[in-house]
């Protein structure tokens, strides 16, 4: 069964100024274990597009299925619950709690779960171990680690309550090349132990590291460049 099941989305916003399409009928699907990028320019429809991946917006025609569940038929209260356990997102902006340890922004997550106090700690020290930060910075705050390492937390963070997809928007935006080809191998790794990793991205160097790179342009999805060019949205 596809972790994600996206099925002809359209998603129109009302405007003072009128109407605009963003997506325009967007279909595909991604299976357990993949790495795929979604690649576009600033304009193409990528936040959308993840905002519905994330259940933070409905579109306004068109199903979207979560492992199998109908987005559009659940509560607010089930896609608040979907949003921290099913769903591990990754920002540009790491979005730590800076004087707060790594390790407590690890274990942050799993407040909001059933997982028992008594394993929350060993479930953090894990999801550290899965992104290779070595345990001597686990102590640290957060505000006291280099910019790739504040990343591999934030993954840390995304990985803990063992979601079924990993959402990642622009996550090496505020990182050196260098430092951004380890947070990518970081997700390489990860995608080899199992987890399913959606990466959104206007850089092609970064879409390269995905096993598979969807194309959005003007609220279109291409799943090849030859499809693209096809389409005449190649110059
Ligand atoms: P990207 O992330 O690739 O830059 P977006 O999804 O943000 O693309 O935007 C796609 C289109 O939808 C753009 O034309 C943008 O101006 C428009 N748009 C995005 N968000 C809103 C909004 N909240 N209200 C109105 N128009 C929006
Ligand atoms: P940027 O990619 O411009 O740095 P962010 O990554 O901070 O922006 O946020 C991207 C979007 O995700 C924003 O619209 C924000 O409302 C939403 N968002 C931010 N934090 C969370 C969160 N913890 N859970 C769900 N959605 C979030």
């Amino acid at each position: 069964q596809p972790v994600i099941q996206v099925e002809n989305i359209h998603r129109v916003y009302e405007t003072a100024a009128g109407q605009t399409h963003a997506l325009r009928g967007v279909s595909f699907s991604i299976m357990p274990g993949e790495f795929v990028a979604i690649m576009g320019p600033s304009g193409s429809g990528k936040s959308t597009l993840m905002h519905t991946l994330g259940c933070l917006d409905s579109p306004t025609s068109g199903r979207y299925l979560l492992e199998g569940s109908d987005i559009a038929r659940c509560t607010q209260d089930e896609l608040a619950d979907i949003r921290a356990t099913r769903i591990g997102f990754v920002f540009q902006a790491f979005n730590l709690l800076p004087r707060t340890t790594v390790l407590r922004n690890v274990m942050l997550p799993l407040m909001y779960t059933s997982c028992p106090a008594s394993e929350r700690e060993a479930r953090a020290r894990a999801a550290l171990a899965a992104v290779a930060l070595p345990e001597e910075y686990f102590a640290h705050k957060s505000n006291e680690i280099s910019g790739g390492q504040m990343q591999r937390v934030a993954i840390a963070r995304a990985l803990v309550n063992s979601p079924a997809l990993i959402l990642a928007d622009e996550p090496t935006g505020n990182l050196d090349t260098a430092t951004g080809d380890q947070v990518l191998d970081t997700f390489s790794r990860l995608r080899d132990a199992g987890k399913t990793i959606v990466l959104i991205t206007h850089e092609p160097d970064v879409a390269e590291h995905a096993d598979r790179t969807l194309y959005i342009r003007d609220g279109l999805l291409y799943e090849s460049y030859e499809g693209m060019r096809r389409a005449g949205k190649v110059i």
